[in-house]
């Protein structure tokens, strides 16, 4: 069950929209950088390679395509976990600022004030309630999943004034059930967290042991469990890993060198 997500150029740059999602946004991809060799070409993340200056180039050129300002925006430090912060005005930064907060979720009321998280195999979320004026951005890596982060995320935003059955969520490219392969560990933690919705995300594997998890799938099972209608969620096909050459996986590459595509929402 999976949504088209909308795919667009410019000056060489690809990045994907959700159909549902009425705020600035963008699923960016590894096409229409600077960065050379394994790094070709869309790398966002720094200390993988590049100079800070590539790197930096690649967020003006994806700012300019998707029309916003990626150095008066909001980044953070991503550990796999389950905080999540509330963004204003103060945070405004440039992309290379080390961020001395740690969390995988970013939300705020602010407006014109992009939120970044970044993935490469992970679940990006962006959410969106365009009825009180309410972002967000969340990391959601399986371990931050089963912690329920998306539930953290959403309390964040009721603070500022959002309700569920108003948001509207997109869950971008990310490894796909096709290649998420894992042990016994993450079924038993996706059940610990969904109850019996779980079952759905969740499939043998091609060896004993083995199971193949849904993790978009899951992500959205929980939205629902929180109130969002799930004719508000959009869920993406794309497989990070299968599309490779589209984007940055972790898996793929299996420890070598490889870059970081993000996901961003401004009001
Ligand atoms: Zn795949």
């Amino acid at each position: 069950m999976t949504d088209s997500f909308i795919s667009h150029e410019r000056d060489g740059v690809v990045w994907m929209t959700a159909p549902n999602i009425e705020a600035r946004h963008a699923f960016s991809t590894r096409l229409g950088g600077v960065s050379t060799g394994a790094l070709s070409s869309l790398n966002l993340g720094f200390g993988r390679g590049d100079s800070a200056e590539t790197v930096l180039e690649n967020y003006r050129r994806l700012g300019r395509a998707v029309g916003v300002d990626a150095f008066s925006a909001a980044f953070t430090q991503q550990v796999h976990g389950t905080d999540v912060r509330v963004i204003t005005d103060a945070d405004r930064c440039a992309p290379d600022f080390h961020a001395p907060c740690s969390s995988d979720g970013l939300v705020t009321a602010a407006e014109g004030l992009p939120l970044f998280c970044f993935t490469a195999d992970c679940v990006p979320a962006l959410l969106h309630d365009p009825a009180h004026g309410v972002i967000g951005a969340v990391h959601c890596g399986w371990r931050s999943s089963v912690g329920d982060i998306l539930g953290v995320a959403l309390e964040k935003m009721a603070a500022l004034g959002a309700v569920p059955g108003d948001i509207r969520a997109a869950f971008g490219p990310a490894i796909g059930q096709c290649c998420f392969e894992t042990d016994i560990d993450v079924p038993d933690a996706l059940r610990a967290w969904l109850g019996a919705d779980a079952e759905e995300c969740i499939s043998p594997g091609r060896a004993p042991g083995k199971f193949q998890v849904d993790l978009r799938a899951a992500n959205a099972r929980r939205l629902v469990q929180l109130g969002v209608p799930r004719g508000n969620i959009a869920v993406s096909g794309e497989c990070t890993v299968c599309s490779h050459d589209k984007y940055w996986s972790h898996r793929y590459v299996r420890g070598g060198a490889r870059g970081s595509q993000c996901a961003l929402i401004t009001l």
